[in-house]
């Protein structure tokens, strides 16, 4: 298949999902994770009239997304792979929107970015759904603490929470959760759902679900870790 193909078949399958659990599929984003993807597959997904993309890093998004940026200005660009707080104002030169805020010494960092380079983007707060020692995210019971001083300290636009479940386990709870989370909140974005999992993510309220594999095929992970 394609990507076009590829593409056409994943949004049909958001779609259903989408309206088997009574949304709208308009309400789902296709978030088309393309770390490890060389520019040319980036180019044919734009091409076919895609245009979210995610990237993990921010020096990699550097190396692709000026060129392609300047044949399609309407591309969207979220970050979704964990930010070092001295890479801030660069991410913030490249990216649309950053899905992974979970310190406050990086909302700080963006923070100040976002003065100096006179560009205010959005925010996801990342949560550490499944409360695993190595992963990145704000702990589940400080994510309400946390979205509030984003908001009052840092004066950040937090739109939505975004989390990785744990990879072993059934992530249907972990989505349910985190929607749990974003409605108490009044944070109506929501990034959740990979490759495998994204309908279950779609049914459980995702708006935003971020899809590599399915879309540009295997990659190499030795180069996107
Ligand atoms: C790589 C990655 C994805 C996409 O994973 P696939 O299984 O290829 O769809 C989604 N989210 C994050 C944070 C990733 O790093």
């Amino acid at each position: 298949m394609t990507i076009a193909e590829r593409l056409a078949s994943i949004r049909a399958r958001a779609a259903a999902a989408a309206r088997s659990a009574e949304r709208e599929p308009r309400d789902v984003a296709i978030v088309a994770v393309s770390k490890a993807i060389p520019a040319v597959a980036i180019d044919e997904a734009l091409s076919a009239g895609h245009r979210l993309f995610g990237e993990n890093r921010v020096q990699e998004a550097q190396d692709k997304y000026p060129a392609l940026r300047a044949r399609f200005p309407d591309l969207n660009l979220h970050l979704i792979g964990t930010l070092q707080t001295n890479k801030a104002e660069a991410a913030i030169g490249i990216f649309d929107l950053i899905e992974t805020v979970d310190r406050p010494k990086l909302a700080g960092a963006l923070a100040a970015a976002m003065a100096k380079r006179q560009r205010r983007l959005p925010v996801y707060v990342q949560v550490n759904i499944g409360e695993e020692t190595q992963k990145s995210g704000v702990p589940p019971a400080e994510t309400e603490a946390f979205v509030a001083r984003c908001r009052g300290e840092f004066g950040l636009e937090v739109r939505g929470l975004m989390c990785i479940p744990p990879a072993a386990d059934e992530p249907g709870v972990y989505f349910a959760l985190l929607a749990d989370y974003a409605r108490r909140l009044g944070l109506v974005e929501l990034s959740m759902g990979m490759s495998a999992d994204f309908e279950t993510a779609i049914r459980l309220g995702a708006t935003h679900v971020r899809i590599g594999t399915a879309i540009f095929g295997p990659r190499d992970d030795a180069a996107a870790a």
